[in-house]
């Protein structure tokens, strides 16, 4: 069956990395030798994720998995900055959950926000304009960039509606949603017609207007990812309150209470939480019911779980006002839709600190380099202690610090790592 509507994807994004700053010198015309005027590198770019009001569903990602900003320049001469890398914009539907791959936690909500900077471009590296003192005319060196971070993220679309309408297929879900919004979803008398969610606003006087979502139906085993219901059931995670709807006409020969149970079944099994959301529950397709026992047996067995119950009519337009009117006011006692908060913890990533640096000497001061280290200085907070201690550990067990004894270091040389210098205590 074709399925156009993606509502979960995953892909990897890049920032850029930092331009290396430049070595450079000054020369002019009568001057034997000009001063260091080498630039600095330009920023990466950042991956920038942003709603747009446009899109609704995750179907752009399906074909395009990796997404990289631009590259920093290098510095120039005459202490001209290289140009900063092109940060690069991805799109999204609201209501995106963008999840860390490796663990699942929770990176972002692009629900109560705009914009989120996924990964940040890496810094530029100085040029050699920064590195003259009085005692070193001639630095003969500029730093190299940082790089840029990259990240495996699986997006999930997860719909921000008040309501949800859960239910078999076919019992009229879609058709309510019609009737009493301006969304016009496919309707037909025959299973899963609803390939995607619809959502619809239903107006309603005295600013209780509310939006109403129609999810694919439910089928039997759904939670255990047998048939269509499962992947679409997240739609639902946000709603603040579920219309389940029961066809209580017994045209197709079903049992309405049964019906009733074994979506709910579906729903625990999905989530106990959602399964504990507040509901309303109403009996549909009453113009063709031959008698009301289906109907009736339904709204003793509702009534007893204490839900609210109501007889309808969808494509008669029977007892749908009363119904919206019901839950409108409903969901003026009820909590906001739910924005998820970021659970996501950032882990100081495994960098393989065996290969020696370049360590250079100049009038006490000690200038290190080298890839790892360059990796290791993009992954710290500098303002976070954690990290900082992190970030020492690291440099302490790479043997760095016992090397620079070996060669001489004194308590109160400076060491330079990149755009970071310190007193040597050893
Ligand atoms: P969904 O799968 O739950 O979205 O169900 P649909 O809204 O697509 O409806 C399935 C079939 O039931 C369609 O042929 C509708 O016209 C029909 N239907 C929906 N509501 C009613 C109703 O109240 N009375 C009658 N007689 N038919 C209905
Ligand atoms: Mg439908």
């Amino acid at each position: 069956m074709a399925n156009s509507f993606i509502d979960k994807a995953r892909i990897t994004v890049r920032s850029g990395d930092g331009g290396g700053g430049a070595v450079a010198f000054h020369r002019e015309k009568y001057v034997a030798a000009g001063g260091p005027d080498g630039g600095d590198g330009g920023r990466g770019g950042d991956v920038i994720l942003q709603v747009d009001e446009h899109m609704s569903t995750l179907m752009d990602f399906r074909y395009k998995r990796k997404y990289v900003a631009g590259n920093g320049q290098p510095g120039q001469t005459k202490r001209c900055s290289g140009r900063d890398g092109e940060s690069l914009t991805i799109r999204v539907p609201r209501g995106t959950v963008v999840r860390d791959t490796a663990t699942g936690e929770i990176i972002c909500d692009m629900a109560g926000q705009d914009t989120f900077v996924l990964c940040r471009g890496g810094k530029g590296g100085w040029g050699n304009q920064h590195f003259a003192t009085p005692t070193r005319q001639v630095p003969h060196f500029a730093k190299a960039g940082l790089p840029g971070q990259e990240r495996d993220v699986t997006l999930e679309l997860k719909l921000l509606a008040d309501v949800g309408l859960v239910g078999f297929p076919n019992v009229g879900k879609s058709t309510l949603l019609s009737v009493v919004t301006r969304a016009q979803p496919k309707i037909a008398n025959y299973h899963f017609t609803t390939l995607s969610p619809n959502l619809g606003v239903v107006p309603m006087e005295d600013g209780l207007s509310f939006v109403l979502a129609d999810i694919p139906g439910i089928i039997e085993g759904a939670a255990e990812g047998a048939g269509l219901g499962h992947d679409f059931l997240r739609h639902i995670d946000r709603c603040r309150l579920l219309i389940h709807i029961v066809d209580v006409s017994g045209s197709e020969g079903r049992d309405p209470v049964a019906d009733f149970e074994a979506i709910n079944a579906e729903l625990r099994e999905y989530s106990p939480e959602l399964a504990q959301r507040p509901m309303i529950v109403a009996g549909n397709k009453v113009d063709i019911a031959p008698d009301r026992a289906g109907l009736e047996a339904l709204k003793a067995h509702v009534e007893e779980l204490g839900l609210p119950f109501f007889e309808l009519s969808a494509a008669a337009h029977q007892g749908t006002r009363e119904l919206m009117l019901f839950a409108a006011n409903r969901l003026r006692e009820l909590p906001p839709i739910t924005v998820y908060e970021p659970t996501y913890v950032e882990r100081p990533p495994e960098i393989d600190t065996s290969e020696d640096l370049d360590i250079q000497v100049e009038d006490g001061e000690w200038f290190v380099d080298g890839p790892w280290l360059r990796q290791l200085m993009a992954n710290v907070n500098f303002g976070d202690f954690e990290s900082k201690n992190w970030f020492e550990r690291q440099l302490r067990e790479s043997g760095l610090y016992k090397r620079l004894e070996e060669m001489g270091i004194q308590d109160g040389d400076t060491l330079c790592l990149y755009n970071l210098e310190f007193e040597y205590q050893s």
